[in-house]
């Protein structure tokens, strides 16, 4: 059990360490990735944004060295945060930025941070698709896990736009979802993106052209519902 103190000052910390968000959520078996563990299922998901005016010139070199800085300061922030939460006496481990455990959009979608697009991305208010995710696991039981997300008519707005499926240089964002036995759909074929994201500077087309970094979620959130 946390304390209401060790949580604010957890949030206060992250906060000088350029986190933007941060959401709570427990594990499914369905978010961990094939031959990966977690030793705790209670999430801490934690963004940071990547730079517009870095990430508008996609794709280029300065748009990946963005990238890289932005995993490299969430890596080294999700870590910090582990060291705090042992610090204080409760047990937890880091969940990397780069080559996580688990899928991160889709927890930090269900713990409210923002709504995943049709170009598998998490979609948030504050940087609409310009950020990366990280995770700290912990065995604390009573963090304020959300069950309510006011992001998801997201989901609807992609299915009018399409602007990231005609974008994409490698055709690897399909309109209508692939859907998995299990149910599960998904919009990204991963090794068609592989190519242009290994060949020329990580892509990041779809993150620029996308309509929540160019025109803001704010603005399309009140035209889109007053519809
Ligand atoms: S990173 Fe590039 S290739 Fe991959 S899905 Fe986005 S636009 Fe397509
Ligand atoms: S470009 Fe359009 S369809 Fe693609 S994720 Fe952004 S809003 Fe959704």
């Amino acid at each position: 059990m946390i304390s209401e103190k060790d949580l604010k000052d957890f949030t206060a910390y992250a906060k000088t360490l350029g986190i933007n968000g941060i959401g709570f959520i427990v594990a499914k078996p369905s978010d961990i990735f094939k031959e990966k563990h977690l030793l705790f299922k209670n999430a801490i998901l934690l963004t940071m944004e990547m730079k517009a005016d870095k990430i508008v010139k996609a794709p280029s070199k300065t748009t990946m060295k963005e990238i890289f800085r932005t995993y490299l300061g969430l890596g080294v922030s999700v870590n910090k945060l582990t060291q705090f939460l042992k610090d204080r006496g409760y047990r937890a481990h880091a969940g990397p930025a780069l080559g996580g455990e688990a899928n991160y959009p889709l927890m930090a979608e269900r713990a409210g941070l923002g709504a995943i697009g049709k170009h598998g991305i998490l979609i948030t208010p504050e940087f609409g698709p310009s950020l990366r995710l990280a995770a700290v696991y912990t065995e604390i039981e009573n963090l304020p896990f959300s069950d309510e997300n006011p992001h998801l008519w997201v989901r609807d707005f992609c299915d009018k736009c399409n602007r990231c499926v005609r974008k994409c240089p490698a055709g690897a964002i399909y309109k209508d979802a692939i859907v998995f036995d299990d149910g599960t759909k998904q919009h990204i074929d991963y090794k068609k993106c592989a190519v242009p994201f290994s060949n020329n500077h990580g892509c990041t087309v779809c993150v620029k052209e996308c309509l929540f970094f160019s025109q803001g979620y704010e603005k399309i959130k009140s035209s889109f519902l007053a519809e």
